[in-house]
């Protein structure tokens, strides 16, 4: 099996609704998404996939959250714990849109990556 992995980051603002503690109030973080794929089969090239294609891939669902005030956009807009804008549910948001994107590729997206500061991340994959 082989594995691709890239990354883009992205500047936005959010809250965390019901949180005893600062990240309650309005503040704004560089995130940094990993993306991970997987596949056995190499192209003509020898590649399991173009890494500027997967990053265009990953630039489009980005671009969606860069300079943006998460808790507006309406995957987050809902309360509850499926929607607050936590590094878990940004990277939910990521897989399934990516996921959408890779299925005709038969790649394998692995998991998705959140870094909410150099020291922390939150991943999520499905299995
Ligand atoms: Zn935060």
């Amino acid at each position: 099996m082989y594995e691709l992995m890239v990354r883009r980051q992205f500047d936005a603002a959010h809250h965390l609704e019901g949180y005893p503690g600062r990240c309650a109030r309005l503040h704004g973080h560089t995130w940094l998404v990993e993306v991970l794929v997987a596949g056995d089969e190499l192209d003509e090239s020898g590649m399991l996939m173009d890494f500027h294609e997967l990053q265009k891939l990953v630039e489009d669902v980005v671009k969606d959250l860069d300079h943006q005030y998460l808790n507006d956009l309406d995957f987050f807009r809902q309360p509850g714990r499926e929607t607050n804008p936590t590094a878990e549910n940004i990277a939910r948001y990521v897989y399934r849109r990516l996921k959408a994107s890779l299925h005709k590729s038969g790649l394998k997206l692995v998991k998705v990556k959140i870094w909410e500061s150099p020291d922390a991340w939150a991943s999520y994959g499905e299995g």
